[in-house]
């Protein structure tokens, strides 16, 4: 312990206030160059202009999330009419197009700059020649050995995910699932699902359940009721959670009715994708605040993504941006060695260096845990090291700002 005279308290307390204010305006000078989705809506109100105009949409079909649906961005014809396109961009398109398909909702691509290819949601969207350069593999997190039924995948004790459709409102370039991504829009079959089912009723231990896709948010209201009613009457389901990017790239999906539906099967909790804060915009945050009025607490799993999201003064401003609109930033997905997404692979020390500016410099809320899955081994959790040292009663820590300090350790008691 250190001992301070008296006359020193108020000099040292001056100076470390200072000190922590000149972290604060580093990060503030620095955030300056990260635009948020709420600084861009003028931009974004003009591009949805542009793009309802080019599609021939009037305001009531863009506000209709089956429009948007149907109307997907999925070919260089309908991308040229809004975005200008070279002709190797037009060829590189339609080639991709025929391995990994690529299509996103009309409302999403009005967050995206027509020109600026290093646009942070145009990335996530926009396919990218070197998706053909075929590294890495298919199944990288291994579901397909995991799989004791079809599209349940099973890691874990107490716990399953349920893929039950292969649809999603726009296919993130970088999916870890995008072998199941397919080229049609497919739901997991009524047969399948029953199988499913009766795998949870059969395992008493399985005490939460993920639905997952694909985008669970892609079905009727009614067909998710009835998936999510029949959890319900497993009494061993204790809770259920929903992952889903709706809220993100098709806000319009999240209405009244879909969210008085969701509120009648608590405990249920809905974990979103953001990865920049450009994508937080007064619809989605209007479709994050119908969800959690319904009771639903919204976690959000980023993936750590080079060239979109890849520095501390991103992450950071983005889960600022997330806890205004009361969402828990809760994983940091490392960007893995998936088919086709070696361009967004970062070092895993990114990550790492990451959480070390966040932990202390901003609240734990704002702390997401940073993850790797590999191939079916669960979720593992990468952290910087606190803990430098151990000794006899001892241990040597430091704390957020790389002050070192031993702290008196009581040892384990009644061992002896
Ligand atoms: C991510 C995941 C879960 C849930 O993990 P939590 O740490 O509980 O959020 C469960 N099963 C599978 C297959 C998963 O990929
Ligand atoms: S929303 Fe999820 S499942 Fe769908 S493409 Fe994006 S990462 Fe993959």
């Amino acid at each position: 312990m250190i001992e301070y005279g008296q006359e020193d308290r108020q000099e040292i307390s001056l100076k470390k206030a200072e000190k922590f204010r000149q972290y604060a305006l580093d990060y503030l000078d620095a955030k300056k160059e990260v635009l948020t989705g709420f600084q861009l809506a003028d931009n974004y109100a003009g591009q949805k202009e542009r793009i309802k105009t080019a599609l021939g949409a009037s305001e009531r079909e863009w506000q209709d999330w089956k429009w948007q649906l149907a109307n997907r961005i999925s070919s260089v014809e309908m991308l040229e009419k809004i975005f200008p396109l070279t002709l190797t961009q037009k060829k590189d398109f339609t080639t991709i197009q025929s391995k990994f398909r690529w299509a996103f909702t009309p409302y999403f691509a009005s967050l995206m700059d027509p020109v600026d290819e290093r646009c942070p949601v145009r990335k996530q969207m926009l396919p990218d020649i070197r998706e053909m350069e075929l590294t890495g593999v298919t199944d990288f997190s291994g579901e397909e050995y995991s799989s004791p039924v079809d599209n349940l995948v099973r890691w874990y004790p107490d716990r399953v995910a349920v893929h039950v459709t292969n649809v999603c409102a726009g296919f993130c370039r970088h999916c870890l699932r995008r072998r199941k991504i397919g080229e049609v829009d497919q739901a997991t079959s009524a047969d399948n699902l029953e199988e499913i089912l009766q795998y949870l009723r059969d395992n008493r231990e399985i005490r939460d359940v993920l639905l997952t896709g694909g985008d669970p948010l892609t079905f009727h209201t009614g067909w998710l009721d009835r998936i999510l009613s029949a959890l319900d009457d497993i009494e061993h389901i204790e809770i259920k959670r929903i992952g889903s990017r709706a809220p993100i790239v098709l806000p319009q999906r999240v209405d009244e009715e879909l969210c008085e539906m969701l509120s009648r099967h608590h405990p249920l909790y809905i974990n979103i994708q953001v990865n920049h804060p450009r994508e937080i915009t007064a619809d989605s945050a209007r479709a994050l605040d119908l969800i959690s009025r319904a009771g639903i607490p919204i976690h959000n799993q980023s993936v750590l993504l080079r060239g979109i999201n890849d520095s501390a003064v991103i992450i950071k401003a983005l889960n600022h941006e997330l806890l205004k609109v009361r969402v828990r930033p809760y994983y940091l997905y490392h960007c893995q060695g998936t088919i086709g997404i070696e361009h967004f692979r970062t070092p895993v020390e990114t990550g790492i260096e990451i959480l070390e500016n966040l932990r202390g410099f901003t609240t734990g809320l704002a702390v997401p845990n940073y993850i790797i899955t590999p191939s079916g081994l669960g979720k593992t959790p990468l952290a910087p090291e606190y803990q430098i040292s151990s000794g006899e009663g001892f241990v040597l820590l430091r704390n957020w700002e790389g002050i070192v300090y031993r702290y008196d350790n009581p040892g384990r008691s009644g061992e002896e």
